[in-house]
């Protein structure tokens, strides 16, 4: 098993991810530590080490650990040509480039998500949640219904719902003609 050293990510770009962190980790096969409900068991479940395997280190710490990746730091943000976009976890379609918000914030953001394609949970008791420095506020954390792997969040941005996503969450896929 390969450890993996931890990318320079942005802990605070919208707000504190901890709380995604420890339910995100918990959510595939373990109970909750917290004791609220019973474990959730996703149709694609890997352990840790198969899930360092998987993906590369930036998506490792983004998808499994909840971590925000710094704007503009994937290409995906400022990409508007035919295609879809799949979970990089399982390749289940999340979104559709017809869906896109042309936001200049550096995340991907859509209106709405594939239908059965996402689950909505809350990161967690902190502090920040629901407050940003430009007047949004994140309403809940955005994870695949099939792997259970953080994808993002739901904002409220301008008086929109959109979801803001983290580009090393997605490949996209273009349309082929
Ligand atoms: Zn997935």
């Amino acid at each position: 098993m390969t450890t993996k050293k931890e990318p320079k990510l942005n802990r605070r770009a919208f707000f504190a991810t901890t709380g995604a962190a420890a339910i995100t980790a918990g959510t595939t096969s373990v109970a909750r530590a917290d004791g609220h409900g019973d474990a959730m068991v996703y149709e694609v479940v890997r352990t840790e080490a198969e899930w360092i395997e998987h993906l590369d280190d930036f998506s490792y710490f983004i998808m499994r650990k909840g971590l925000t990746e710094e704007p503009r730091s994937s290409e995906l943000w400022q990409q508007f040509d035919p295609g879809t976009y799949h979970c990089k976890g399982c390749d289940l379609q999340s979104y559709d480039h017809s869906w896109k918000v042309p936001l200049d914030k550096g995340w991907v953001f859509f209106e709405h998500a594939q239908p059965d394609a996402v689950l909505l949970g809350i990161d967690g008791p902190v502090a920040e949640y629901g407050q940003m420095a430009d007047g949004g506020s994140a309403v809940a954390e955005v994870h695949c219904r099939r792997c259970g792997s953080h994808l993002g969040h739901l904002l409220v941005l301008g008086g929109n719902m959109v979801h803001c996503i983290n580009g090393a969450a997605l490949d996209f896929k273009p349309t082929t003609a």
